[in-house]
């Protein structure tokens, strides 16, 4: 049986780039970068290397990139830090979408107990932001507004320039969740009018546990964690020294490789779309245009979505329904239902994830599996039933 892993929204598999470039920094270099005898100065250098390598990806100097232990500690750090800014100026308004990942939702949760408004934007049934309900969003209170990059579930990318744009004019800072984007899209944080940008190793080939947030110049933020000098001060321990090398090592690679990247891994995505569309009774979630290159998001009617990945999974096929964190729960995901469709419609959703190292044959799989696998369950569904009743009635 074929082997495809079609979920790298979740994470991707280290890169052998990646692990090559990481070994030498468990074994013989295996220094403090804090110390000062030999050993911990090569780390050290590797350390600012790739902190550099990091910037240069992002269009931003190495003194605003800060390593964290990945996506949901930098956005954490970049929201909590903003609304403590702006409390201490009795600021305490923020402005965020309703399909965010849980780590932007729940700290928005958190500080909306500690006494803060939030307020969440439609992102109507394309999955977009209008930058105009940014605007009209924003008040004198306003401390932060945190608009993701790209959806980590239906793949749709936002205008993120424009609303850079608008939040400048305004005063108000700007922090993306761009965990989904970076490596995939081309980013430049000072075209695009970012303050703050969060991003994570293991979306792009790089190893679990290791992101960076970048914060702008002049923009203090309180500290993360008290302790050392490490990071500025700002966020103390000792570093993930092959981590961080691997995400200096990662970024690099795919920023060069990103066009090419896209455009075969679009085609790829299309491929997969144009097969599944012939299913009866299913759409596509989310805009096809402004979408990440290998998002593929469809709900099909009358199917139940984690009966679906099982017997995806018995076929060799690792998908999702919709991201990895919210599986688990039976309620249906709230980006779903944030792009209007009905809950159970939003149950039987499917979200494949392709990659570069994806190939025609593991679509042309993928599409041979798919069509009896949603028959089965189709066949021994009460909900379909009701669904073909239904539409006789009304012929
Ligand atoms: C994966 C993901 C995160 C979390 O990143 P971790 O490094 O796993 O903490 C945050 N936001 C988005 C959009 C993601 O896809």
């Amino acid at each position: 049986m074929r082997f495809v892993y079609a979920d790298n929204a979740a994470t991707t598999p280290v890169s052998p780039k990646v692990v090559e470039a990481i070994i030498p920094y468990m074994t013989e270099h295996y220094g403090n970068p804090s110390s000062l005898y030999e050993v911990g100065q090569v780390a050290h250098k590797a350390v600012e290397k790739a902190r550099q390598q990091v910037a240069d990806a992002l269009g931003a100097d190495s003194k605003e990139i800060f390593f964290t232990s990945g996506g949901s500690e930098a956005d954490n750090w970049a929201i909590r830090g903003a609304a403590a800014l702006g409390a201490k100026k009795g600021k305490k308004h923020l402005i965020t979408s309703k399909f965010e990942h849980h780590a932007v939702l729940h700290t928005m949760a958190a500080l909306e107990k500690e006494g803060f408004t939030v307020t969440y934007l439609d992102v109507y049934e394309n999955g977009i932001v209008r930058p105009e309900d940014v605007e009209k969003a924003i008040t004198d209170e306003t401390c932060l507004v945190t608009i993701m990059y790209a959806n980590n579930e239906i793949g749709t990318v936002q205008p993120i320039a424009e609303i850079g744009k608008i939040c400048r004019d305004k005063g108000v800072l700007f922090h993306t969740d761009a965990v989904q984007a970076v490596g995939h899209i081309r980013i430049d944080v000072k075209e695009q009018n970012i303050d703050m940008l969060s991003l994570s190793g293991h979306k792009f080939h790089a190893t679990k546990g290791i992101g960076a947030l970048y914060c702008k110049k002049g923009l203090r933020l309180p500290n993360l964690i008290e302790g050392g000098a490490q990071e500025s001060g700002r966020r103390a321990g000792t570093e993930n020294v092959p981590g961080i090398v691997g995400l200096g090592v990662a970024i690099t690679d795919m920023c060069e490789h990103l066009e090419e990247n896209a455009k075969k891994v679009s085609a790829l995505r299309d491929r997969l779309f144009e097969g599944a569309s012939k299913i009866s009774h299913s759409r596509i979630n989310g805009d096809t245009e402004h979408r990440l290159p290998g998002n593929f998001s469809m709900c099909f009617e009358g199917v139940e979505g984690e009966s679906l990945l099982l017997m995806l999974d018995f076929k060799g096929v690792c998908a999702s329904s919709g991201s990895a964190c919210t599986s688990g729960s039976l309620d249906p995901s709230h980006v779903l239902l944030s792009i209007g469709l009905k809950h159970e419609v939003a149950h039987g959703s499917l979200r494949l994830s392709i990659s570069e190292n994806n190939t025609e044959e593991d679509v042309d799989y993928i599409l041979e599996v798919l069509p009896p696998i949603i028959d089965r369950l189709r066949s021994m569904s009460p909900l379909w039933d009701h669904i073909l009743e239904e539409e006789k009635e009304l012929n």
